[in-house]
This record gives C-alpha cells, structure tokens and sequence, in this order.
C-alpha cells in the first residue's frame, strides 16, 4: 500500500519548490548571522496554508490530517528547522485543542491565516523534564488571573501573538503531583513581552531564526476566561495527545537528515581527491547509501505514525518510538554528511553544520531521547519503579 496518494504527492511538491526556491537561500543568509525569520516569509507560508493545516475548514484552515501536516513539515525542514517549526505555533499549538467553543471562535481564524501564531512556556529552571515540578504560580484576583514565578526555554517568546502557559492554581495532593497545573492563554503585541512578565534570550548554539527566552512573571494580569481547559488539569493536557507533536517532531529530523544526505551526494559528486570525485570512493558510497537507508526506515515509521493518529488509533507508543528513533537518526546521518564534507564540512560556509546542530536539537525537546525510552520501556514492562 503507498501512502501517498495524487493528492498528497502534489502537496509535497509544492513544500518542496517552495523550499528550495524561498526557504532555503533565506536560511543560508539568515542562520550564520543568527537572524530571523522574515516577515516575508511568513506571509508566503500562510498564503500557501501551512498555519492552518490542521484547522478546520471552518475555521478558515485546510481541514487536513497529520499525514499531510508531517508530509510538509519535512518539506520545511529541509530548507530550516525553525520554519518547519514554526508552522505549528499556528495548527493545533499543545492546548488548542483544549479550547471551548468561544475560545475557538475568537482564535482558530487568525491561527489558520498566521495571524496569530503561539509561544509554549511550560519549562522551567527545576521542571524540564519533570513538568509536575513547575512552580509558577496562579492565583484568582476578582475576574483575572494573576501569575508569577519563573520560566525557561519559552521559544518566540517576543515574536508570537500569544503565549500558551502552564501554571499551579491549586497545591498538589500528597502522592499527585501533577494534579493543580492549569493552562492559560496569554495574549499579548507581538514584539514585545505582556505586560507583568519581562525576560531574555538564552544563547543557544542552533535553532536560530528566532529566539529562546527565560521569562520572570511578576503579577502578569490574564483575564479569567482565557484559562485553557479544566482547571488542575493541565498536566494531562501537555503530556497526553502528544502524537501529532512527536510525529511533527520527527518529520523535522527526517528534512534535517534529507538536506545533509542532498547536500552530501552534491558535495561528494564534485570533490576531487586522488584523481577523482570522491562519490567513487566506496567508503563515501557506502556512507551515502547507510544514510539513505536511515532516513526512509525513519520516514516510513512516520508515515504509519501519522496513518494511525489520521484514522483515529492508539499509537502513543509508536509516536515516542518515531520521535525517538528519527530524532538519533538525524543526528547520526548529518554527522556522517558533515564528514563526507572534509573540512568543508566544519566551516559556516556549508548548511551541513547547520543540519547537525539542529538535529541535534531534535534528541532533547519534545520530550528527550530518555525520556521517550521510558515511554517505551513502560508500554513494554509496565511502569517501572525507578522513574
Ligand atoms: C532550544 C530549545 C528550545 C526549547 N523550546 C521550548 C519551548 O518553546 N517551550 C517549552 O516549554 N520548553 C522548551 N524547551 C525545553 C525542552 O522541552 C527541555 O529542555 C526538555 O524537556 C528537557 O528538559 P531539561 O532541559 O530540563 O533537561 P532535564 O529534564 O534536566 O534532563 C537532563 C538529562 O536527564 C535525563 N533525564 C531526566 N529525567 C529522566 C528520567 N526520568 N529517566 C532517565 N533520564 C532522565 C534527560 O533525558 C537528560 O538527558 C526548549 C529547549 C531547548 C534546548
């Protein structure tokens, strides 16, 4: 059975014309000088629809599944990470989905048309991986909310419309401790920080493009229809129905590997050394052909991941083993790109560093490699004790 239907085929094509043509010279200026995604470029991108993959046609977006979400999520990532990335601070951004009706009604349009795209600032300094230690605080003031406390690693936190934040609105019971947590939406002018919460960039070694923020909340005013949800319910909402989030996260590994193994075959076919290209090396041949073979076993997991999450099955356990699984792969292949490059490869000059230090990135966030191991292991053992 092929996956990709007429349809589908077509909307990859077009990801990837798109790409070549407008991502990638954008990233290639723009990642040395640590710049940012162009104005631009997000309006070409919302033009073509990939803020509203997921919407609902009624709510102005393409009404379209995971396949098709992942499908030009890889196309993006190719070209650069942080624009395949940004594509779902529009779609359903953890939490959207959490929304009722007038919640819906006042955001999903301008979600769809990248008018309002989302920052997500659940970490912090204590709570990475152990969300149930987040500390921020929510307390009811008459008809707002009032949040303090401190946050990490909040990416766009300046660029986005709004911000999808996790705070403790009650004390956990003893033994519960992800019991409390509530989700919030934070409205705010884009370019700036709401007003109550101030911050600044945490210097990162990649995923460039925009930037990543620690954040202080000092009595930030949210009004109190804007809680996400269920109060104390959050936890459950960050870290179920996660599938969508894992197989996007793996669709941005499998265009970061594509672009090093492109970029390997081109580089290898015009370097000389000895004599002759060095593509006739068996060594770079066999290198070129491990990497190939990686990406398409990654790609093809992806594939039945979002089959799955499209056609309504459990496969939360096949998300972590895609996420897991694409995210060490990608790293492992623009590593081997970054060798077939020689000294080329360690210089500015070539988008292979580029790669790997992106993929890099794609082993820790969304929840790390670890992490999804533990997943794993659990859905295979049962829970462990030693967690
Ligand atoms: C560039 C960047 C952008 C990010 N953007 C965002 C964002 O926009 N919003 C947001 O909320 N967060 C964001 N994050 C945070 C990211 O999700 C966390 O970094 C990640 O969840 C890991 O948390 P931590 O860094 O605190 O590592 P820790 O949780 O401290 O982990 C450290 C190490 O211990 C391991 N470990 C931890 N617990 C266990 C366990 N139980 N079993 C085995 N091993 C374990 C980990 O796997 C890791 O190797 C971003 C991070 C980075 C680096």
């Amino acid at each position: 059975m092929s996956y990709i239907t007429p349809e589908r085929r077509m909307i990859q094509e077009q990801a990837r014309e798109f790409t070549l043509n407008e991502v990638l010279p954008v990233a290639n200026k723009l990642d040395p000088e640590r710049g940012e995604i162009p104005m631009e470029l997000r309006e070409k991108m919302a033009e073509l629809g990939y803020f509203g993959i997921l919407i609902p046609e009624e709510f102005g977006g393409l009404g379209l599944g995971c396949f098709e979400y992942c499908l030009v999520t890889e196309e993006l990532a190719r070209g650069w990470m942080s624009v395949a990335s940004i594509v779902a601070r529009g779609n359903l951004l953890i939490g959207a989905h959490m929304m009722n009706a007038e919640q819906k009604g006042r955001y999903l349009r301008r979600m769809a048309k990248g008018e309002f795209l989302g920052a997500f600032s659940m970490s912090e300094p204590g709570a990475g991986s152990d969300i149930a230690n987040i500390t921020c605080r929510a307390r009811k003031d008459g008809a707002s909310w009032l949040i303090s406390g401190n946050k990490y690693w909040c990416t766009f936190a300046d660029g986005a419309d709004f911000m999808i934040m996790i705070a403790r609105t009650s004390e956990a019971p003893a033994g519960r401790r992800h019991e409390g947590l509530s989700m919030f939406m934070i409205e705010k002018a884009r370019g700036t920080l709401p007003p109550g919460c101030s911050g600044s960039p945490i210097p990162k070694i990649g995923y460039f493009g925009w930037k990543t923020f620690e954040l202080a909340f000092d009595n930030c005013r949210v009004p109190a229809e804007n809680l996400v949800g269920e109060e104390g319910k959050a936890f459950y909402y960050a870290t179920g129905g996660l599938e969508t989030a894992r197989a996007h996260t793996a669709a941005r590994s499998i265009g970061l590997a594509r672009g090093a193994l492109e970029d390997s075959i081109a580089y290898a076919e015009e370097r000389r050394q000895f004599g002759q290209s060095i593509s006739e090396f068996q060594a770079i041949r066999f290198k070129l052909a491990e990497m190939a073979t990686q990406i398409e076993a990654a790609r093809q997991l992806m594939y039945f991941v979002c089959d799955q999450i499209d056609t309504g099955q459990r496969c939360d356990k096949e998300a972590s083993m895609v996420k897991l699984f694409a995210s060490e792969m990608s790293e492992r292949v623009c590593s081997e790109g970054l060798q077939i490059h020689g000294g080329a490869g360690y210089t500015t000059l070539h988008a292979v560093e580029r790669y790997w230090r992106d993929a890099r990135l794609t082993k820790i966030f969304e929840g790390t490699s670890e992490i999804q191991k533990r997943i794993i292991s659990d859905r295979l053992l049962g829970r462990g004790r030693n967690r």
